[in-house]
């Protein structure tokens, strides 16, 4: 996103503070993350060769950006011979004035939307209400994201920081007098008040998770079922695809879809996979038209990039937000875009541009919990490292000289302790002898001296053991030579 709309990643300090400062939110995050991170590690434990299956979904991806050019004429012909329409957006204000003028010739005074990262984006929703065309959002995350007027907060699960509460609320001020409280009920209100939207939009809009090039064939992964509803319902159908989202060939879908829902919610398959190849042939349901929509938006500034190409592997599934403890702190807002956790730290600096979004890269404590948990194995720890190297570059050449210099005394600092042996027990030694001021039963707690205060005042430190390692391999020598 050229333009970067709304991009206020530079925030991520003071809006993780205020999720680590409120109890339900921080609950919230931590409890459907962990649960989300289970249910991967179970249902990947059934699947023998999994690792062969992500060296080869990555291989398939590797395939695909490294010849993007071709896939994606490809696909464009493809979709074409099916009898669908291709567009092509630059960026986010292009992608919308195509939306719009659709929705406009269609006669569209309403548009019915499925769940799409993309759309998100490209901020589709803001440009089609300026427009003077109602988005109504069929997801149910969605939905009730809409309502509360908030972004997505994670990938897969966009209202995954809201309460069975929240959305009562939310449903008995904006949708229905009646307040509901169960999860049957509160579905039920808003599965009502989208039956009617679905058959009166003109227009369906959806994303694609994946976009086959040997096809033409827009694929859709859900649970609820709508965005089958919005992509088929309408009489005209637009879908929104990033250029990334190609595959090859339609028998890699089998790859795909088998990694996708196991590694994003834990399920063998979505309940719902669509596969829509064009609009509808004589005696077929479904729109009358079909229009893809392809979207660049960042996406070759990512390309250009040798190393950072690597991050348009990503197949959304959300498995690095949840593996993520940094993310888990401090929730989906707190990175300022639409695209958060570890995958969004990388992306978003590419899509928005480094200069909004410089802090991100370093929300990470490169655990590399992510790389571990991703199906097509990206390296997220050693890209975020080169988006760093490239921040501290920038930060470099526009500050003025010396601006740092608490920072770079500190480091200095450090980097002399830690490059003399003798220092470096020295200064453990007096460390030792100083935290009795402030450790109590192996941890320090609380401290009012900084820098200790700054790393206390969200979380603990483990105190330093009473006896170093060094200390300890010499006296197990002195035993052996007594014994
Ligand atoms: S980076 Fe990997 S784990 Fe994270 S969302 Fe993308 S595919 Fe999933």
């Amino acid at each position: 996103m050229d333009e970067a709309v709304g991009v206020e990643s530079n925030q991520i300090h003071e809006l993780g503070k205020r999720v680590m400062g409120n109890a339900r939110l921080a609950e919230a995050y931590r409890s459907s993350t962990l649960r989300l991170y289970d249910h991967r590690r179970q249902a990947i434990a059934e699947v023998p060769g999994f690792e062969a299956l992500r060296e080869r979904a990555r291989a398939l991806k590797r395939e695909v950006i490294t010849h993007l050019d071709y896939y994606l004429e490809q696909f464009a012909a493809s979709v074409e011979r099916r009898g669908g329409k291709v567009h092509w957006a630059v960026d986010a204000r292009e992608a919308c004035a195509l939306v719009i003028a659709l929705a406009r010739e269609c006669g569209a005074k309403e548009v019915v939307k499925a769940k799409s990262m993309v759309s998100e984006e490209i901020e589709l929703n803001h440009a089609l209400e300026t427009a003077g065309i109602r988005p109504v959002e069929s997801d149910l995350g969605e939905y009730i994201l809409q309502l509360a007027n908030e972004r997505p907060a994670h990938i897969v699960a966009p209202a995954i920081h809201k309460t069975r509460g929240d959305v009562a609320d939310l449903f008995e001020r904006h949708v229905d007098p009646h307040r509901a409280e169960e999860p049957e009920e509160l579905t039920a209100v808003a599965r009502q008040a989208l039956r009617t939207v679905f058959a009166e939009a003109g227009m369906g809009v959806s994303g694609a998770n994946f976009a086959v090039a040997e096809t033409g064939t827009i694929v859709t992964v859900e649970n609820e079922g709508n965005i089958r509803f919005s992509t088929t319902a309408p009489r005209v159908h637009v879908a929104l695809v990033g250029i990334e989202k190609l595959i090859p060939r339609f028998q890699d879908l089998a790859v795909f879809l088998r990694l996708l829902g196991r590694s994003g919610t834990g399920q063998k398959l979505t309940s719902y996979t669509s596969i829509l190849t064009g609009p509808r042939r004589l005696g077929e349901d479904g729109p009358d038209e079909m229009h893809v929509i392809l979207i660049d938006n960042g996406r070759t500034r990512a390309l250009a990039d040798e190393k950072m190409r690597e991050a348009l592997y990503c197949i959304r599934c959300g498995a690095c937000l949840n593996a993520c403890p940094v993310y888990r702190k401090i929730g989906g807002h707190a990175y300022g875009w639409v695209y958060s956790g570890p995958i969004g730290a990388l992306i978003t600096p590419e899509l928005a541009g480094l200069k909004q979004a410089r802090e991100l890269p370093f929300a990470s404590s490169l655990c590399g919990a992510c790389r571990e948990v991703c199906p097509v194995k990206i390296n997220i720890p050693d890209l975020l490292l080169h988006l760093r190297a490239q921040a501290q570059e920038t930060a470099a050449a526009t500050k003025p000289p010396g601006s740092p210099v608490r920072e770079h005394t500190a480091m200095r600092l450090w980097a002399w302790l830690m490059t003399s042996s003798r220092r470096y027990a020295w200064s453990a030694r007096w460390a030792r002898i100083g935290q009795h001021l402030v450790a109590r039963s192996g941890w320090i707690r609380s401290s009012r001296f900084f820098p200790l205060s700054a790393w206390t005042r969200d979380r603990d430190l483990p105190a330093l053991a009473p006896r170093s390692f060094r200390q300890r391999w010499k006296d197990l020598e002195s035993e052996e030579k007594d014994t």
